[in-house]
């Protein structure tokens, strides 16, 4: 069997106590680079990092893995639990062999820091809300939804980031890696890269944290069969010993989750859900889920207090809404919320509009989630490059306006 060779990582510290790690994959021929930089002088403990990204890859190319370094116990024991709900996502996968040295024991004591993956959407805003007590850093990541060749809404991403971080008192850690781009968007068999990306970004920090809060995005999952609802299985299997990784929030639904929230200060000044991401941080108002998390707030009676929403809510925009079935879940959750309260007929009347519609393939959400998996690429990012940022942002922006007109 062919074998997917991991090589030790190499940290290179920067000026200004940036940190720059990076990380060779072998497959074949090609020595695949994959790049890390840290806002902090980070101590590089074990390389345990690096197996979320090479682990499904090397089961969707049915290969062994070799580890040059050695992983820490805890999670070499999870490897067949982790591989085994990848192979329950997708029975093609293969379970391969991962060869890899003994713990060397890293002494990782120090490790004090108690943290929460943060973009400002209502899930992070919830789990940072709820642990905000116990939470001492927020980590917002580049690379995943962000493309790092959009460096404006990167910037503005890390404005509203640090004035939420500091409105709580919390310091913050950014992490910029193109290991999605440059490696998981090319092997990774199935759809979703969310947990084994993440896990890579926080096993990289577990010098530093203790405890990482993973926001989770689907209530009480039933099985770990659903795309999506796997990651409440697969997250916590990513510790290892000196990082605990939880998957958080899954406790309570969406609607539930925004009537907690909606009240607070910094969700009123900052929240963002738009994917579109047309205007900055601003949300369009325009698309599927800026309508469908306007509509949950003005179930809560909390949207006139949210001033991230570029337009007012238009009802007859909403009942033209086609779902896709995991949106069906959110908007049917909104409107029993509705129902519930009983006091707003136009909402829950548009919301019954929007559910009654055919559900299926929506050829307009589907061209856009092509360009957008286009824009993550390798290639696109370097051709992306060629223009002046404003421009391509503008251009996209009006494609995207027409699509969904
Ligand atoms: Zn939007």
């Amino acid at each position: 069997m062919k074998s997917v060779i991991v090589n030790d990582p190499k940290k290179i510290t920067i000026e200004n106590n940036y940190s720059f790690i990076s990380a060779g994959i072998g497959i074949d021929k090609k020595n695949h680079i994959v790049n890390y930089r840290v806002n902090e002088d980070l101590a590089l403990g074990n390389p345990d990092f690096l197996l979320p990204v090479v682990l499904e890859p090397a089961m969707s190319m049915k290969r062994g893995i070799v580890c040059n370094f050695a992983i820490s116990e805890k999670l070499a024991k999870a490897i067949p639990d982790i591989q085994g709900i990848y192979r329950r996502l997708d029975p093609r996968l293969k379970i391969v062999p991962v060869d890899h040295g003994k713990d060397p024991l890293h002494s990782l004591t120090q490790a004090r820091e108690i943290g929460c993956l943060f973009s400002g959407g209502v899930d992070s805003f919830y789990t940072l809300l709820k642990h905000k007590h116990e939470i001492t850093k927020v980590i917002l990541v580049h690379g995943f939804d962000i493309p790092l060749s959009d460096r404006i809404l990167r910037k503005q991403t890390a404005n509203m980031v640090h004035k939420v971080a500091s409105g709580l008192n919390k310091g913050v850690v950014e992490v910029e890696t193109d290991m999605r781009r440059n490696f998981l968007n090319r092997y990774l068999g199935i759809a979703d890269t969310i947990s084994p990306f993440f896990a890579s970004v926080a096993l990289l920090l577990s010098s530093q944290f203790k405890k990482i809060y993973f926001p989770a995005c689907f209530h009480k999952p039933l099985s770990c069969s659903a795309i999506g609802h796997y990651r409440a299985y697969l997250d916590p299997l990513w510790s290892n010993g000196h990082l605990q990784i939880i998957h958080d929030g899954d406790d309570v639904n969406r609607i539930e989750k925004i009537a907690f929230i909606a009240k607070n200060n910094l969700v009123r000044e900052h929240l963002h859900v738009c994917w579109m991401n047309n205007n900055g941080v601003d949300n369009c108002g325009y698309c599927g889920k800026c309508l469908r998390t306007m509509a949950a707030l003005r179930v809560v009676g909390q949207l006139e207090y949210v001033n991230t929403f570029k337009r007012p809510l238009k009802l007859a925009r909403l009942s033209k809404l086609v779902l896709s079935k995991t949106e069906r879940i959110f908007a049917g959750d909104t409107l029993r919320y509705a129902q519930q309260l009983g006091r707003d007929p136009e909402i829950i009347a548009a919301l019954n509009r929007c559910l009654s519609n055919k559900h299926g393939f929506n050829i307009k959400m589907w061209l856009i989630s092509i360009l957008e998996k286009l824009r993550q690429s390798y290639y696109w990012s370097r051709f992306y490059n060629i223009f002046p940022e404003k421009f391509a942002r503008c251009i996209r922006a009006k494609v995207y306006a027409i699509i969904l007109k």
